[in-house]
């Protein structure tokens, strides 16, 4: 490959994060696979990130999204973090992963390129490096639903299969996905330093991480308390978005946490059905430890680990340190809460405060989990005022509400038809529902039929459309025998 045809893909490749002290990362050499096969491609993000489509998707191109070739002007790197995995610490890092670099876009912005089962690193472990399709197929088509819901997220530019089988319980056709971010810096990756570097190794990923995501606080009196400030803002907005749509991350351990607010590491993830706050999913959170109830709360536990990593840049006396993360970790509750209620005042088409709304919200959802109410189509049904589908509307209990609800409506400025388009941005017609998301999986996987999957990606493309194509869409799965359950994604 030469360079002339290189530089005609787009890539504009640098690499910040090897400026940061070596304990961070590793450089390692790539691993070709045997056979790359373009599965799926972004071509928007391709576009948004200046890449050439055609030239990307050409052989030269694919062999880069393999991890057979190295674009110029890259030093791969695998990262170095660590983690508390359902609340053991642990020393993990990139085990299956390599960072080609940072794209700089034409609209000026800094983003990460991930090759995800790109082989073995010295961070594997056990591991063999590798990806198998279905789980890199689910991250691309959940982390894009995510995108599409308007929730911060990692995305998802290409899956390549490559022709070599990974084993597993079984063995599966391997693949390699391309994930752009705004950065992998983790909160595990801040706990790797407190625990494993120096207090200026920690100085330095945490300038880093000011100058590449909060630039506007860098010069602020105190910027690591700033730092801890802005991530918290960040978390608690993200939070609430995970609530308000039912997104069940599933793995919410530190190392997957970012600290710019994305949603990162789509393993056992899936959206909830009916509402009920003990919702799990993954087959190995049997504690439920990573309910849907239970999320917000977590994300606090994570944010009071990234303050411990914190605590000796934010006070050279431990006592007065651990007061200053804690007076915050305070703030983060009030946060969710307000972002949360905000959200909810939305999705029923209110739009000023009055202090008896928690109350309200709260008595609906309370209604919802006792009914077995489909959660996003009974907030729908509301939008449309059509209240069928669930036998809670016929309930007293639920027609007392609705009066209420009218009630509150009335007492505000906004016409009807406000609050109804208020509702309609609010309230997705469609999620990626775990049924559909299988069957889209298993066409792809076992017919090599990706049209499936193509058109579930386009309706969730735009959940508040309400368009007539994503009726079909909206339907909740059959009753079935036991629980859906979801896997980690190695
Ligand atoms: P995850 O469940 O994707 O968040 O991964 C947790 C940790 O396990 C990370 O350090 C990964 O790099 C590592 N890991 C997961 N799968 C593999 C694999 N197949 N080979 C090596 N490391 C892996
Ligand atoms: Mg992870």
């Amino acid at each position: 490959m030469n360079k002339k045809e290189l530089t005609h893909t787009g890539w504009q490749l640098e690499n910040s994060y090897s400026r940061l002290p070596e304990v961070f990362y590793r450089k390692i050499t790539v691993h070709p696979v045997k056979s790359p096969k373009l599965v799926i491609f972004n071509e928007a993000l391709a576009e948004k990130l200046g890449l050439d489509s055609a030239e990307i998707t050409a052989e030269d191109g694919v062999a880069i999204l393999a991890g057979n070739q190295i674009p110029e002007g890259s030093t791969p790197i695998a990262q170095a973090y660590a983690g508390h995995q359902f609340g053991n610490f642990t020393m993990l890092g990139d085990g299956r992963a390599l960072l080609i670099g940072e794209q700089l876009t034409p609209s000026g912005k800094r983003l990460d390129i991930q090759l995800k089962g790109s082989g073995r690193t010295p961070y594997s472990r056990g591991g063999d490096g590798r990806a198998a399709l279905r789980p890199m197929l689910r991250e691309y088509l959940i982390s894009e639903a995510m995108h599409g819901l308007g929730i911060p997220t990692t995305r998802s530019l290409s899956v390549v299969e490559t022709g070599e089988m990974v084993r597993r319980e079984t063995a599966l056709p391997g693949a390699v996905m391309t994930r752009i971010a705004d950065s992998h810096l983790r909160v595990g990756t801040f706990q790797y330093a407190a625990r494993f570097g120096t207090k200026e190794d920690l100085k330095a990923l945490a300038d880093y991480a000011l100058e590449r995501h909060f630039p506007h606080v860098q010069d602020a009196s105190h910027p690591y308390l700033a730092l801890f400030q802005e991530v918290i803002k960040q978390q608690a907005a993200l939070l609430a978005k995970w609530q308000l749509v039912g997104f069940i991350h599933g793995v919410m351990n530190t190392d997957n946490m970012a600290i710019s607010g994305e949603t990162i590491d789509y393993g056992p993830c899936a959206f909830m059905d009916s509402y009920d706050p003990k919702t799990v999913f993954s087959s190995i959170d049997v504690q439920g430890r990573y309910a849907y109830g239970n999320q917000p709360m977590i994300a606090g536990w994570n944010l009071a680990r990234f303050a411990e990593s914190l605590l000796p840049l934010l006070h050279d006396t431990p006592e007065e340190a651990v007061n200053m993360a804690q007076e915050e970790l305070t703030s983060y509750v009030e946060q969710f809460q307000n972002h949360w209620l905000s959200g909810m005042r939305k999705k029923l088409g209110i739009f000023n405060e009055e202090a008896e709304d928690s109350t309200l919200v709260e008595a609906l959802l309370n209604l919802m989990h006792q009914h077995d109410a489909d959660y996003t189509n009974l907030f729908r049904a509301l939008t449309f005022t059509k209240l069928q589908g669930s036998e809670l509307f016929e309930t007293p209990e639920f027609k007392e509400w609705r009066s209420s609800w009218q009630a509150r409506l009335e007492r505000q400025e906004e016409s009807q038809e406000e609050s109804q388009q208020l509702m309609l941005n609010n309230n997705p017609a469609i999620i990626p529902r775990n049924h559909r998301v299988e069957e889209a999986l298993a066409a792809a996987e076992f017919q090599g039929d990706y049209s499936v999957l193509h058109r579930l990606l386009t309706v969730l493309a735009d959940p508040y459309a309400h368009s007539a194509e994503q009726e079909a869409y909206t339907e909740p799965p059959e009753p079935t025998n036991g629980p859906y359950q979801t896997f980690c994604g190695t």
